[in-house]
């Protein structure tokens, strides 16, 4: 392949290790079956690994270029979607599927709208493994209390065990990103409790850690009560990082109760 000069816009980062290549293919640990979807192969690091041990492999890739360059390898198991992973419908490409494997060294400036977006459709989807910032991986696994305990942290949580891998240091990739970098898992499951109206916690908790320095009483005053607060068995005095997911969805169904919407 011609050399190819890394896009700042599109977040290209490429993998040079080959050794982390491979500790990063074993902790997929690939089936021969599975219907995985890589987003932003690049020029193939993990792609060629990972179809080596795949009857078919799925790459998404925004960058003209480098999908042409993937499309030339002529390889009938390596389909390639050309298109921005933010737009991917995966019920439109893979209909009645829910056991879809989604992999990737994630672009890292489209890595938080990528997770929401990929979190919206987790019925298609049996796990994720993602190479991310460091600083991400932190805020995705956080405990209450952390202070980077936020709204990625619930929203994950609430739908999905998460659990961080290992750390990938700024020389596996070429350019070298000015961060460290750590593999995530990431596996869907029912949440419990539930929420009545997921998208009135998405907007209660995107709120109140909007103004995470403010009380709930005052960060969520646009939508509840401090009454409200109180029948979550909450104070409303507490800052949001100190709520847990389990509080969040109380509180989100005590709302719903009350008939906010
Ligand atoms: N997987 C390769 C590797 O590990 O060497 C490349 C990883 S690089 C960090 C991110 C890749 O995602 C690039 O190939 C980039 O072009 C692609 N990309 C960036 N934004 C994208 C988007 N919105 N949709 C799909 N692919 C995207």
């Amino acid at each position: 392949m011609q050399e190819h000069r890394a896009r700042k816009r599109f977040g290209q980062n490429f993998l040079t290790d080959a050794m982390l290549v491979q500790r990063i293919v074993r902790a997929i640990a690939p089936q021969a079956d599975d219907c995985m979807v890589e987003i932003g192969p690049g020029q193939g690091a993990l792609t060629g690994p990972l179809r080596e041990m795949l009857n078919v492999l799925h790459v998404v890739e925004i960058d003209r270029d480098l999908a042409t360059h993937l499309r030339e390898r002529n390889d009938p198991g390596l389909r390639v979607i050309e298109q921005d992973a933010l737009q991917l419908d995966l019920q439109a490409l893979f209909p009645g599927r829910d056991d879809l494997r989604v992999v990737g060294n994630l672009p890292y400036n489209i890595s938080t709208p990528l997770l929401f977006h990929l979190l919206q459709q987790r019925a298609s989807i049996r796990d994720m493994h993602f190479l991310l910032q460091r600083e991400v991986v932190d805020r995705m696994a956080a405990a209450p209390g952390s202070g980077v305990y936020g709204r990625l942290s619930v929203m994950l949580q609430y739908c999905c065990a998460v659990e961080p891998l290992f750390h990938v240091p700024p020389e596996a990739f070429r350019p070298r990103p000015k961060v460290q970098s750590r593999v995530v898992r990431l596996i869907p499951r029912e949440p419990h409790p539930i929420a009545e109206d997921p998208a009135l916690l998405e907007r209660l908790v995107k709120s109140a850690f909007s103004m995470r320095r403010k009380t709930l009483r005052n960060g969520l005053r646009a939508w509840v009560d401090a009454d409200v607060i109180r029948e979550a068995g909450l104070s409303a005095e507490l800052r949001p990082e100190q709520v847990s997911v389990d509080e969040w969805v109380t509180l989100a169904n005590v709302a719903t109760g009350r008939g906010v919407y």
